[in-house]
């Protein structure tokens, strides 16, 4: 339906203004919409604060988002030796360790519980009782073995001894991966216990059980591949939200762990190479003088990596098989955990990597297998996601940061991860591939900022780091792709989580959810977190508040533990956007945007009276050229939509106040000269999901000329079913599209664009040619 309004007045043939238009309007048609708000409305508004789903902010955490006056963190420092048996038959780990609980928290402590994340591999574990086996043990024909036949790897903390620093032993208990160890004596506030453990473990053949540590066996030259994780009982985590941490290890959450300093030492075969977490002590004994030497020049590189161990280098040491052994000596401090991998395999590159602040070496450890892809993108790749996220969030604070190759590996620990793709038997690799080694060493590395530093719990919340990281993974890509000169794919741009979040409701979680509990891990932790942090840079509040907002969170929670609340405070408190009905939309629920142009109403201007106007005239006794200036809508087919005036009073009140309104404003020269804008639009939106989002529209112009426009989230705050906006314009609107580039994550498109037509006469055009 076309609508023409008329405008006229007595003195001038045609005036016109916004405020003119809308006070008329204002009259008659948008009355109408008001009375479809259905009751109740108000306390059902998707714009409510949500203090209803967030904890009450107390001393420990502000309701500013920021860590609080009394906020405390516990510690453990760990001293732990450790040797590597690189037995053919079955390798294993023992080890001995002194852990320093320090607690700073208010409360006594009466016994400490340890995580012992091994004994998810034993057998009868916590994961074997509650997974759903499906189709999965036939899948993995040695976790069948094992778990079955009663043959075959047992996984699992042998722990031989508990005791205090004095070694007398203490009583604990356990409960599959958490051992409660019960104290003499309750450990008060700010004190501090020493305790020692010793344990050994048969080490996993992790492509067999997709762990996320373990080893890989190579059969053409008989050696093993280690990447060593989760190799000692580590402290569970006390705090203000929680207490201690008491969800077991299953499979999906990961780790919940405090800050500490590592004093370790590995013992391993004398031919191997290692490289882990913290600062290598005993590095020019370790390396040997030319080693050593290249590792100086590698330094001193800030373009391109440095061979340290040649292809040809790490082939002849595959055969050595030594049967002497070395001890490397580790320090790293203010580290969440530790991890290290060792080989007789590898090769090993490096390069340094100038920050805002300092420098960083970036690492790489890979066997000829990884060859040549390795040597030319891993190091690089590393260099680049420690610029990237620096400049995003804060400088790196290690010293290094290692990618080390492993089959079908994408996991992360403090300076050190292990990462997937290796070309084929002939060294040949597709563009995938080389861009899968990309991707995986951007977000392994990257996962150093969260949750390594920014030390959310993933036991949890796993969007709070695999979300974040996600995104900083894309924004990372996204830079990355101009010098690489060939484009990455990136996954959690808002289009992509589409298929998901309007497939069954039945098998969607919302974002907040706790780890071991989602349905689509990738989707809801991964890229859906990612698209809604996409949103906020790009469309909701902007780059530049959205930027600083992210960088307050980050350095407000460097070495400490945030939660969920915390980062939806913090983005609020450092913006001054309210943002509560999206965190509600995006992250507490599943509801989706299919928001549509329901209607588009084109007005123009004319300076013929229509009947009701002459009409009115009669009714007050006027003639119609005695009328102050006016308003009438009529239709195409000449519908007489003018709003009756019930009163003469009324009629001449409101004439006299925008009468007045153009005295002001123009001069009666300037009045009779007033013909912009030309046209007016009125565009009705309608919201047929649930989502609240802000309104993003394409403009194209008769003269091709094309405008972005966009109206905040809160235009829905009446009513979040429908909503118009009235559009002056001095060209002639053709065409109007609804977030064209599905930044919104509408999940139907069809009725995005006006006319109606356009859309079906390309759908047709489209039909044609593929009947063609
Ligand atoms: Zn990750």
């Amino acid at each position: 339906m076309k609508i023409i309004l008329t405008l006229w007045s007595k003195n001038s043939h045609v005036m016109k203004t916004r405020y003119f238009l809308l006070f008329f309007l204002s009259i008659g048609l948008l009355h109408a919409q008001e009375k479809e708000t259905p009751k109740g409305h108000y306390n059902y508004s998707k714009f409510r604060q949500i203090t209803n789903l967030l904890p009450t902010p107390n001393e420990y955490r502000t309701a500013s988002g920021a860590p609080g006056h009394a906020y405390y963190q516990n510690r453990a420092n760990y001293k732990i030796k450790v040797e590597l048996i690189d037995d053919e038959k079955q390798p294993k780990i023992t080890g001995s360790e002194t852990i320093t609980y320090i607690n700073n928290s208010p409360d006594q402590l009466d016994y400490i519980w340890i995580q012992l994340d091994q004994n998810k591999r034993a057998p009868n574990s916590f994961t074997d009782q509650v997974n759903d086996d499906g189709d999965n043990v036939m899948m993995r024909p040695g976790k069948f073995i094992s778990q079955y036949t009663n043959s075959g790897y047992k996984g699992g903390y042998h722990i031989t001894k508990v005791s205090d620093i004095n070694g007398n032993k203490l009583p604990y208990t356990i409960n599959f991966t958490m051992m409660r160890v019960d104290l003499p004596k309750p450990i008060k506030a700010g004190g501090q216990y020493n305790l020692k453990i010793d344990w050994w473990y048969d080490i996993n053949n992790y492509p067999e059980d997709w762990g996320r540590s373990g080893y890989e066996h190579f059969d053409k030259d008989g050696n093993n591949l280690y990447i060593i994780a989760q190799f000692y009982p580590r402290v569970a985590v006390y705090n203000d939200v929680y207490g201690w941490q008491n969800l077991q290890f299953i499979k999906t959450g990961e780790f919940t762990l405090e800050f500490g300093n590592f004093d370790v030492e590995i013992t391993t075969p004398a031919d191997h190479v290692l490289d882990g977490t913290g600062v290598l002590l005993n590095r020019k004994e370790m390396m040997g003088k030319k080693q050593y030497g290249r590792y100086l020049k590698a330094k001193k590189s800030f373009d391109k990596p440095v061979m340290i161990i040649t292809k040809e280098e790490a082939v002849a040491n595959e055969k050595t098989k030594s049967t002497k052994k070395k001890t490397w000596k580790f320090r790293a401090e203010n580290v969440r955990d530790f991890a290290f991998a060792s080989s007789r395999k590898f090769l090993y590159d490096m390069m340094n990597v100038r920050l805002a602040t300092k420098t960083a070496l970036a690492v790489s450890l890979y066997p000829k297998e990884g060859e040549p892809l390795w040597s030319k993108q891993s190091t690089r790749a590393v260099a680049q996601t420690l610029k990237n996220y620096s400049k995003h969030l804060f400088d790196y604070p290690y010293h290094k940061a290692i990618s080390v190759n492993a089959y079908r590996q994408g996991m992360e620990y403090p300076m050190i991860c292990w990462n997937y793709g290796r070309p084929n038997e002939n060294g040949e690799y597709t563009d995938r591939t080389r861009n899968g080694v990309i991707k995986v060493i951007v977000h392994e590395v990257g996962h150093n900022w969260f949750p390594m530093v920014i030390n959310s719990d993933e036991r949890q919340w796993t969007w709070m780091d695999e979300g974040f990281n996600t995104f900083m993974e894309l924004l990372t890509e996204q830079d990355y792709e101009k010098q690489l000169g060939f484009p990455l794919n990136s996954r959690g741009l808002p289009k992509s989580v589409v298929p998901f979040m309007k497939g069954d409701q039945n098998k969607i979680h919302p974002i907040m959810i706790n780890s071991d509990l989602m349905h689509n891990r990738s989707m809801t932790a991964y890229s859906k977190p990612t698209a809604g942090f996409y949103m906020l840079r790009e469309v909701i509040m902007g780059r530049k508040l959205f930027d600083y907002a992210l960088k307050t969170y980050a350095n407000r929670w460097k070495f400490k533990h945030p939660t969920p609340a915390d980062f939806f405070r913090t983005m609020e408190d450092a913006s001054a956007m309210d943002l509560d009905w999206f965190w509600r939309g995006w992250f507490f629920t599943t509801r989706v945007n299919n928001m549509g142009i329901k209607n588009v109403e084109k007005f123009y201007l004319t300076d013929k009276p229509t009947e009701r106007m002459r009409n009115m005239a009669k009714r007050y006794g006027m003639k119609v050229e005695d009328f102050p200036p006016y308003v009438s809508l009529v239709t195409e087919n000449s519908k007489d939509f003018t709003p009756d005036m019930k009163s003469k009073k009324s009629f001449l009140s409101r004439a006299k106040t925008l009468k007045n309104f153009l005295d002001k404003n123009y001069s009666q020269k300037e009045q009779k000269n007033l013909k912009t804008p030309k046209y007016f639009y009125r565009i009705s939106f309608e919201q047929k999901g649930e989502l609240i989002l802000p309104i993003l529209i394409k403009i194209t112009y008769k003269d091709g000329s094309t405008e972005m426009k966009k109206y905040p989230a809160k235009v829905w705050r009446y009513n979040d079913k429908e909503v118009s906006k009235l559009l002056p314009s001095n060209k002639e609107i053709v065409k109007i599209e609804l977030d064209p580039d599905n930044l919104t994550a509408d999940i139907n498109q069809s009725n995005n664009t006006w006319p109606k037509q356009a859309r079906e006469t390309e759908f047709k055009k489209l039909k044609k040619q593929i009947q063609k």
